[in-house]
């Protein structure tokens, strides 16, 4: 069986190719139906050619949908459940995953600590801009929505963007240098924006 999905080919050309359809791996797993995904700035990174992101890779950390496959170990989540998923995979027992550190878990990338769905460096990991989606741990991965189809864009923010954010003013509020320089620059909210992404990208991954 195949499916379609974005796959990066070199830096600035992505095509929409037929790849092998995404199924359960481990009874731990669900495998769901895209029903929206987005394009975020950190897919630039690898499109624009910054990264080393090899030709294969597909795009897509920030993903919702329908469950279709539920693995043998899965207790929580049954055919049918609508989800969205954080951006990072994480197992949820490891002693990172337990402090709340969920970005550096130790059980999701071999030789590395944190994981993400198709992002470079961040484990095997295939990803949403894609017909289907395979969530590894998914009880702790994936967060049951309402049934039916209302809210998808605002729910959508819930995988990446709407926690980026918030960890953004946390940690602006509690990082005393950041705060005075965005305090100064709250004028200009690009830089500010353009100046915090770093350091929140490290941040939102410890939440
Ligand atoms: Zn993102
Ligand atoms: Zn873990």
């Amino acid at each position: 069986m195949s499916m379609d999905a974005v796959v990066y080919k070199g830096a600035h050309e992505v095509a929409v190719e037929e790849v092998d359809e995404l199924e359960i791996e481990h009874p731990n797993d669900v495998v769901i139906d895209i029903t929206t995904t987005c394009i975020c700035g950190s897919d630039l990174h690898m499109y624009e050619g910054r990264t080393a992101a090899e030709p294969g890779i597909i795009f897509g950390h920030e993903n919702m949908g329908t469950v279709t496959e539920v693995g043998d170990a899965v207790s929580s989540l049954e055919e049918g459940d609508r989800v969205v998923v954080p951006f990072n995979v994480a197992c949820g027992f490891c002693e990172n995953c337990e402090n709340g550190y969920t970005g550096f878990c130790t059980n999701v990338n071999p030789g590395f600590a944190g994981g993400a769905y198709g992002y470079v460096a961040m484990g095997p990991y295939k990803s949403g801009q894609a017909e289907k989606l395979r969530i590894p741990y998914a009880d702790f991965n994936s967060l049951k929505l309402p049934e039916g189809d209302k809210h998808e864009d605002a729910f959508a923010l819930l995988a990446d963007i709407f926690p980026l954010s918030a960890t953004a003013c946390a940690t602006s509020l509690s990082h005393e240098p950041l705060a005075r320089f965005l305090t100064a620059s709250n004028s200009k909210p690009n830089r500010s924006l353009t100046t915090e992404r770093p350091l929140t990208r490290r941040q939102t991954s410890r939440t």
